[in-house]
């Protein structure tokens, strides 16, 4: 029997459509699909709540993996969410509450020259939530860019008036936060302080490793999640080909635990 890796990844998405399929963070529904049957050979998807849970114990039983999404792109209440619902597979959608119920292009979208991407309306989001299976959780109003130098004012502004505006739209709390873009450099010493003063519980980035078991000190504030794995991935292929029981030759994706060390929980 293989050992269990002592650490959990948290896969991230953007845009599951049938709609405009060579937008550039969209992927198929069949494809995301088979993605999700390959992992689950090997895996028990578990929400975020329950991964806090098992980030405190010595050990895991079983591997287990968590999945978020970004942005506001409405499309995943259409394609994803009965997906997710077949495989009873639970997940937080991390929302820019600014996008919800209009028009507006997400940044990147609107500097990449896409039109015509329908965005989360608040009914989606408290059906959704009302599934008892995801939730829904902030990546700030405006998707702002945290790299860039910031009052504290607005960067305050940002974190407590989403997190304020989905806990109105879904009558849940709002404890977690994603970063926009999510790597180190946005990830910023001033994002992280401000979070964990308005309360949020716990933030998230969105660059490589998976996150270490840490039965001594609790989960850091800050964990990690790593980018979308595509059919064609590493991860996926052994995922399939690997698949002899589910204690056989367990496929890791992201290069293995690596909380950098500004990340530790001490460190906040
Ligand atoms: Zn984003």
């Amino acid at each position: 029997m293989a050992r269990v890796p002592p650490s959990i990844p948290i896969l991230s998405y953007h845009r599951i459509s049938a709609l405009q399929p060579d937008h550039y963070m969209t992927i198929l529904p069949d494809r995301f699909e088979a993605i999700l049957r390959a992992v689950q050979r090997h895996y028990t998807f578990v929400s975020l709540a329950e991964i806090d849970e098992l980030l405190k114990r010595a050990r895991l039983e079983l591997p287990v993996i968590g999945l978020a999404f970004d942005d506001s792109y409405g499309c995943n209440a259409t394609y994803a969410v009965p997906i997710l619902k077949a495989l009873r597979i639970p997940a937080t959608f991390f929302v820019s509450s600014g996008y919800v119920d209009t028009d507006d292009l997400m940044p990147e979208d609107r500097r990449r020259g896409y039109s015509g991407l329908r965005n989360f309306t608040s009914a989606e989001l408290r059906e959704m939530v009302e599934t008892g299976l995801f939730d829904v959780q902030s990546h700030t109003v405006s998707h702002i860019d945290l790299s860039r130098t910031w009052d504290d004012a607005t960067v305050e502004r940002e974190l407590v008036e989403s997190k304020r505006a989905l806990e109105r739209i879904t009558g849940r709390p709002v404890t977690r936060l994603a970063i926009p873009y999510g790597s180190r450099a946005h990830c910023s010493p001033q994002a992280i302080r401000i979070a964990r003063s308005v309360g949020y519980e716990r933030v998230y980035s969105f660059f490589g490793g998976r996150n270490r078991l840490t039965p001594r000190s609790g989960p850091g504030f800050v964990l990690q999640r790593i980018g979308p794995v595509y059919e064609d991935s590493d991860f996926v292929r052994a995922c399939l080909e690997n698949y002899r029981g589910r204690h056989t030759r367990i496929p890791l994706v992201g290069r293995g635990p690596r909380l950098p060390a500004e990340f530790h929980p001490t460190c906040f």
